[in-house]
């Protein structure tokens, strides 16, 4: 069987990509193998920074290595808050506050009738193949005029996905995992890897 390093602390995506790579690969967490560090996402796209945070994992581990790097981006606010998505109403020094975020995307749309949006992720694999490789997942939808929801995290209880009437954090996450950016981008990557006919010699 594979293994694979997933470059999160997040246990949430380590057993949502476990089931998506269910039979094909184990996914391994970082504290597993105990490593311990702590990427700063300073590049200025998702691609940048899912590579910034595959590449260290990777170089710490030797292992195949892969990462991801996710955001929300509103049409009327330009892609805002894009790659700030996790900063997004952050004070400085102080950790991250996803009703704060929530409450300041809300004022920012205030009035607004324009209010699509889509999640995106960005995931880099590194040790698959001689350079490094991206996968992008995207779903689609709009921004809710009031946060619906008590389930998921994040910007879930505004995010409304097309063809639903409900916001992801009322949808829960049986169905979010059906239909989400992080679900895409990694259904995308398993599709690419399941082709390299030396994937399974690796290691
Ligand atoms: P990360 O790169 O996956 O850690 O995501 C960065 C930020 O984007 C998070 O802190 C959230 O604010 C937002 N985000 C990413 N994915 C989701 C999601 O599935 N639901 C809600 N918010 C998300």
């Amino acid at each position: 069987m594979n293994r694979w390093l997933f470059a999160t602390n997040n246990q949430h995506k380590i057993e949502e990509a476990q089931s998506i790579l269910q039979g094909f690969a184990e996914i391994i967490s970082p504290n597993q193998i105990g490593i311990d560090i702590d990427v700063d996402e300073t590049a200025d796209s998702f691609k940048g920074n899912a590579l910034l945070k595959a590449l260290a994992f990777h170089k710490e581990s030797g292992m195949p290595c892969f990462a991801d790097d996710s955001g929300l981006c509103v049409d009327h606010l330009d892609g805002a808050p894009g790659i700030q998505s996790a900063r997004y109403a952050q004070i400085e020094g102080q950790p991250v506050n996803h009703q704060a975020n929530n409450q300041k995307l809300l004022l920012a749309l205030q009035g607004v009738e324009t209010r699509s949006a889509f999640f995106i992720t960005v995931i880099c694999a590194v040790g698959f193949t001689p350079e490094p490789v991206f996968f992008e997942g995207r779903v689609y939808g709009s921004i809710d005029l009031q946060p619906k929801g008590e389930k998921g995290f994040g910007y879930d209880p505004l995010f409304v996905p097309e063809g639903f009437d409900q916001t992801f954090a009322e949808l829960g996450e049986t169905v979010k995992n059906t239909l989400s950016h992080r679900s895409n981008a990694l259904a995308e990557m398993k599709a690419f890897l399941q082709n390299l006919p030396h994937t399974n010699l690796l290691h």
